[in-house]
């Protein structure tokens, strides 16, 4: 919970506009962004050597569209904007089983959705924070303290530096949360299921502007096809957690094989691209639920704080939502941290609770048929 109110503008210290932002994805980069707006100084550590990029593609409605005008990018997601997709459920022999018709836009403005590729979404949001945040790649947090005037942060390198305000918003296996949180607040909920994602520069898989998808009990495997590429969609259902290297990217591969090398369909040519190199998103289907977003000075955003898992298909807006309300509660308490994180926290939490409940008893995944990778 919320420690007593403390002023982050307190005299002491030349930290008192510095914020670190751990992650460098849809919540740190949209975080960076407001955080820029506010009149901080704003550092971004992430793990990797440049922005992890593929995925599936992000559903842009509702709040978001209304916090990413506020953001100055709707224009920039519009124009990126995907056409709709055919859908065609497939059997062993590529024979259609059935499908849903791409329909076209409805002129109802209440009704205004967007599809983006994930690439595309993230390059507009580091293109607003370029140039005005200092980003550092291949940085990693290892310890945090809690002191009365900042946050002492020590990285991967042995530098040490302090902020006022540190933002955990590095995805559902954060490195921020497993240092500040202790496990009685946090709980990781698993759903039954992992995933693996990659997109290809290959086309002619599956034609443009067309989802496949081909499932037996327990197994999907999913091709999205674009013009200019291909989603490689695969899940497996599991009905305990498994233990694996979350780095270990031979060990993932070799997972997905073990479960997916008996499937016909298209199934082989999609695992030819596995073995190949390149970035893939591999995880399991599970769910972050924790008692506390935030504690001290430091507070967590998107996956990291409340990962509402691939399959609630919102964890890109639901990112970009937590950044905007932190940011909002942030701007009307500019001198108390404590009482912003309470209203960010309090405000969003029941949303947040009302999708995660709605995932948890997906009837696809009670069956055991798909695992994150509707289209
Ligand atoms: C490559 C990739 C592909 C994805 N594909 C899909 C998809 O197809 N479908 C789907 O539903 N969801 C997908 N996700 C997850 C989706 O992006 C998130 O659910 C959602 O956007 C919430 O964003 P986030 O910023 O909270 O977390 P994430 O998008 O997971 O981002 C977390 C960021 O933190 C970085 N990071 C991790 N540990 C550290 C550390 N110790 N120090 C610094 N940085 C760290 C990661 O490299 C990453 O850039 C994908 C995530 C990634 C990284």
């Amino acid at each position: 919970m919320v420690g007593p109110s403390t002023s982050v503008l307190s005299p002491a210290g030349n930290n008192q506009k510095s914020v670190l932002v751990s992650g460098a994805s849809f919540a740190g980069l949209a975080t960076a962004y407001w955080m820029t707006k506010l009149g901080y100084r704003v550092t971004v550590v992430e793990l990797a050597s440049d922005l992890r990029r593929g995925g599936t593609p992000v559903d842009i409605e509702g709040e978001t569209i209304e916090i990413l005008s506020r953001m100055g990018m709707m224009d920039a997601v519009s124009a990126k904007a995907l056409p709709p997709r055919d859908v065609e459920f497939k059997d062993e022999k590529d024979a259609t089983l059935g499908g849903l018709k791409a329909t076209a836009r409805s002129d109802d403005i209440s009704a205004e959705q967007y599809e983006i590729h994930r690439d595309d979404l993230l390059d507009i949001l580091f293109g607003a924070v370029e140039g005005s945040v200092e980003m550092r790649f291949e940085r990693s947090l290892t310890k945090l303290e809690d002191r009365p005037a900042g946050v002492a942060a020590t990285f991967n390198d042995g530098s040490k530096e302090e902020y006022a305000l540190v933002f955990g918003c590095d995805g559902n296996r954060s490195t921020t949360r497993k240092l500040v949180f202790d496990d009685a607040n946090s709980s990781s909920y698993f759903m039954g299921g992992y995933f693996y994602l990659r997109v290809v520069e290959e086309t002619g898989m599956v034609p443009a502007n067309t989802s496949q998808i081909f499932s037996v009990p327990g197994l999907t495997a999913m091709l999205n096809g674009y013009d200019d590429r291909t989603d490689i969609a695969l899940a497996f259902r599991a009905d305990h957690p498994i233990e694996y290297g979350y780095r270990d990217k031979a060990q993932q591969r070799r997972l997905i094989h073990d479960h997916f090398d008996v499937l016909g369909w298209k199934v082989p040519a999609m695992l030819n691209h596995i073995d190949k190199d390149g970035d893939f998103y591999f995880d399991a289907a599970s769910q972050i639920r924790m008692k506390s977003w935030s504690k001290g000075r430091i507070a967590l955003v998107g996956d990291a704080g409340y990962c509402v898992s691939p399959v609630a298909g919102l964890g890109g807006s639901m990112a970009l939502i937590g950044a905007a309300r932190l940011a909002d509660a942030l701007r009307r308490h500019p001198t108390d941290y404590a009482v912003a994180f309470n209203e960010y926290e309090c405000k969003l939490r029941p949303f947040v609770e009302g999708v995660q409940k709605r995932a948890a008893t997906n009837r696809l995944l009670k069956k055991g048929l798909a695992v994150g990778v509707a289209p």
